[in-house]
């Protein structure tokens, strides 16, 4: 897979969601300057290959779908961008850092929830258990996407729900916008809780060079 043709970003979430969540930079409320990493559904495709979310098959099968029906490739997309926002709405008033308005969270949480729901049991609609008297454990597998030109939306729902449903809030962090962070959500799975950035070569660097900068001009020192 190829990403030279765009600009290459860090995969930082520690699950599929986040990463779905940490597609648009940076990840401000009503922010307008933010750069926005799927913007056709090419890019999805490549993305989900990224992230692990789909295999070879998986992938060759979206691709011949979506090209024969580009109507279905763009409908996807639609959904996919509808479940990233959803989980942003859902999770960022969690989120220890991020930049969320006072105003209306209530109601943008209630009606974010419908949208993953809603979404959610289409998917569930379009998955399938397969016995499977092989298995080490259970005797059945869950196989979600059965469609190929839903598959890649339907099975990031399925992990926005089941990260929704599990996740240590304790662990769930933004990179901090106050700071100068760029608002990405991500797990902080750090023994101590220490993590602060979404990538220390990324905004934590930036926001050193910016401390040092300050502190330059507080005790005079000329900048270079
Ligand atoms: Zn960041």
């Amino acid at each position: 897979m190829t990403d030279s043709s765009h600009a290459e970003f860090r995969i930082v979430g520690g699950h599929p969601a986040l990463d779905l969540v940490n597609t648009v930079s940076p990840r401000l409320r009503g922010g307008d300057a933010a750069h926005d990493y799927l913007t056709s559904p090419a890019e999805l495709l490549a993305w989900s290959r990224r992230i692990e979310l789909v295999d070879l098959r998986d992938f060759s099968a979206v691709e011949g779908t979506w090209r024969s029906a580009p109507e279905l490739a763009a409908k996807a997309l639609r959904a996919t961008l509808e479940i990233r926002e959803a989980t942003y709405d859902v999770l960022a008033p969690r989120a220890d850092g991020a930049a969320v308005a006072v105003d209306g969270v209530k109601r943008t949480e209630s009606s974010a929830f419908e949208r993953l729901m809603l979404r959610w049991s289409a998917a569930a609609a379009r998955s399938m258990l397969i016995p499977d008297p092989a298995r080490a454990r259970g005797v059945a597998e869950l196989v979600v996407g059965t469609s190929p030109a839903q598959l890649i939306p339907d099975r990031l729902v399925v992990a926005a729900v089941e990260l929704v449903r599990t996740v240590d809030l304790r662990q769930l962090r933004a990179c901090p916008v106050a700071d100068g962070g760029c608002g990405w959500l991500f797990l902080d799975r750090s023994r101590n809780h220490s993590r602060r950035w979404c990538a220390m070569e990324d905004c934590g660097t930036r926001a050193k060079i910016r401390k040092l900068g300050e502190r330059r001009r507080a005790t005079g020192v000329p900048a270079i």
